[in-house]
Parts: structure tokens; sequence; C-alpha cells
């Protein structure tokens, strides 16, 4: 059975104390309220993580929440001012992290070449990558989404092996409902879910495709988790926005209850 995951992406929000307090909350009412073994993720910004890690093996819920990063350098090491490597991150606590953010695919202009390499290196590092695809709006209305989607997996992940790319999880955000409170329907989002799968048929095979967890990201909130995370193929959800709120995100969490 593959895994259930609610991962929360935190973006370039919380300084050290807000992020401390934040995540101190969630890991209480994770503690006290859920009963399911989804795993849980919270991605914070790269400056807080080490002392999110120190908290966590401080208190008595070290393994039930994992940490993650936003982003990791394509390069091992060296001159790239201003980047953090996959290996710094696992450095510091980091068991995930998200690579090909849409946002980072827009600001940065990151190509799917580039995040083949990021993946790759993360892979080296132990870290398991969150692997972000999806369409724009207009991509959409052009309908050319579906192989726009097919590329960006072709490009930035089918180069693995069988065995290492059942690891990987991947997260479908259409572009379009991130952040904007328009979620993509459950129906809408199983559709596209379960062409990813057949693409990973495709590429690999059935056994294969049925170990990827995919998840569903996208204006995402307790009350539309329930009906997105029932269907066949949303194996959990990457929480922007709801992730912030300690009340909102262990409400997500529960729905697995
Ligand atoms: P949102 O963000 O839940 O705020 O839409 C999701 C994401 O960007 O990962």
């Amino acid at each position: 059975m593959r895994k259930k995951i609610v991962a929360g992406n935190w973006k370039m929000n919380n300084d050290l104390q807000e992020s401390l307090k934040l995540f101190s909350e969630v890991a209480n009412m994770v503690k006290d309220e859920v009963s399911n073994d989804a795993e849980i993720i919270v991605s914070a910004p790269f400056t807080n993580i080490y002392a999110l890690d120190q908290w966590k093996n401080g208190s008595d819920i070290h393994d039930k929440i994992k940490l993650s990063g936003q982003n990791c350098c394509w390069e091992e090491s060296g001159a790239y001012t201003g980047e953090v490597s996959a290996k710094m991150l696992k450095s510091i606590g980091a068991e995930y992290v998200i690579i090909g953010h849409s946002e980072r695919r827009q600001y940065f202009a990151e190509t799917n070449a580039l995040l083949a390499k990021k993946v790759d290196l993360a892979l080296k590092h132990e870290l398991i990558p969150i692997f972000c695809i999806g369409e724009t709006l207009q991509e959409r209305e052009k309908n050319i989404h579906l192989d726009l989607i097919k590329n960006q997996l072709q490009e930035g992940l089918f180069h693995l092996i069988k065995s290492v790319v059942k690891t990987v999880v991947i997260a479908y955000e259409p572009v379009w409902a991130i952040g904007t409170g328009l979620t993509a329907t459950p129906e809408q989002a199983q559709e596209i879910h379960a062409f990813i799968r057949q693409l990973i048929v495709e590429g690999y095979d059935e056994e294969t495709a049925n170990e990827v967890s995919i998840l569903y990201g996208g204006s995402c909130n307790p009350s539309n988790a329930a009906s997105l995370f029932s269907q066949k193929d949303i194996d959990g959800g990457l929480i922007g926005g709801a992730s912030l709120k300690s009340r909102d995100f262990t409400d997500i969490i529960k729905t697995f209850n």
C-alpha cells in the first residue's frame, strides 16, 4: 500500500519564533487528535529547519512529523552564492525536499532539465523529493495540459530507475488553484492523478505506479480535503495557506482518521 501523506508548504512565511510556535502547536494537536498513520511533513524555510529538528528531538513526538526543504541547489557544492545544497539540508534534519514547485518554475525559471539534476542530488543525499507538476490556466484552456504534465514527468523524473522512482512523491498542483481559493474539483483532480499514474505504468509498470504517492495541491482546506482525498488516485495533499494555521492543518491531517 502506498503512503498517505499530508505535507505543509509554509513557503516564505514564519520567522524562527513563529516557526517554533506553529510547529509545536501542530505537534501537540497531532499528538492529541490524530489517530491515523498518514505521513505528516512540514516544509519550512531553510533558516528554521535546524531549530525545528532540535525541538522535535527534545519532544515526545519526535518521529511523527518529518521536516522538508522547499528547494535545493542543482549542484553538489561550490560557488553558488545564496544556494543551499541537498547535503546541507540532510545534515540539519530534513528528510524530504520539494522540487519544482510552480513558484520556483515561474520566478526562478527552473526547467525540467535543471529539476532532474536536483532530484538526483536529493536522492543521493537520502532526501525524498516531492516533485511538483501542474499546468497554468492558459495551458488548460489551450488544452495542452496533459502534454505539459507528461513532459514535466518524463524530463524531470523518468530518468530514474524503477526501484528509485517508486520512493519519490509526486504533487499535482494546478497553478490556477494555488493560493487562489479556486480548488480543482475532486473529479478534475482525480482525472489528472489517474493520468499521472497511467504515465508511470507506461514508463515503468503497474506495480511501480501503485507504489508512488501522488498528492494534490492548490487551495486544499479542511472543507474540501475529504472529498479530494477520497478519490482513488489522490494519496493526500501539499498544503500551502492552510498549513499556516495549526487548526486547519491538523483538521486536514484528521481527514485520514
Ligand atoms: P495553497 O498552496 O494551498 O496555498 O494553494 C499550495 C502550494 O503551493 O503548495
